[in-house]
């Protein structure tokens, strides 16, 4: 009870280390000792595993990609929120469009989007992948990738930072948190 409503108090995010999430360990250790086992709900512990998994399908198309491949390097190390980039969509939770869509591509991006199991997400990274950036107007572009496949988040920027993505990685996994059920 006290550990459910501790958890609902920060909307479902994890605690950051501190008083508070001492006293939920408190909380949990005593309720160990005392009955042997802590009750939770499924979905959230289902949503709790998804978010801490999110594996994106590698899907570079133009300059955003570089900011996206500087995302899981050193620096940064998208690795230990545990999005691990996948080279296929059968293994994969989310896609990060980083890039700009021609028409040309539109088909094998739907047909890999379509290719990746449920639950999947979508994040739409940069300007050109937004809305078709420098190329609005162009005859080749297509305006924006939510024409192609549903978005779930935005990140804005030509092109995004490497730190623009992080934070947009963390508004999906609270959507996800948010949100999700085990049906999607
Ligand atoms: S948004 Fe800017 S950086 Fe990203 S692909 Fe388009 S032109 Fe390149």
């Amino acid at each position: 009870m006290g550990v459910e409503t501790s958890m609902q108090a920060n909307q479902g995010m994890p605690i950051p280390p501190g008083a508070d999430q001492d006293l939920i360990l408190q909380q949990v250790t005593g309720e160990l000792q005392d009955k042997g086992f802590v009750l939770a709900n499924v979905d959230k512990v289902v949503n709790w595993a998804r978010t801490g998994s999110l594996w994106p399908m590698t899907f570079g198309l133009a300059c955003c990609a570089v900011e996206m491949i500087h995302a899981y390097m050193p620096r940064y190390d998208l690795d230990r929120f545990g999005v691990v980039p996948r080279p296929s969509p059968r293994q994969s939770d989310v896609i990060i469009v980083a890039g700009t869509l021609t028409n040309k591509m539109a088909p094998a991006f739907r047909k890999v989007y379509d290719q990746m199991a449920e639950p999947r997400y979508v994040i739409s990274m940069g300007s050109c992948a937004n809305g078709g950036g420098y190329y609005h107007y162009s005859y080749s572009v297509v305006r924006g990738c939510d024409r192609v496949v549903p978005v779930d988040v935005y990140v804005p920027g030509c092109p995004p930072t490497a730190e623009a993505l992080i934070y947009g990685v963390m508004q999906l996994q609270k959507k996800i948190k948010r949100t999700g059920t085990i049906w999607r």
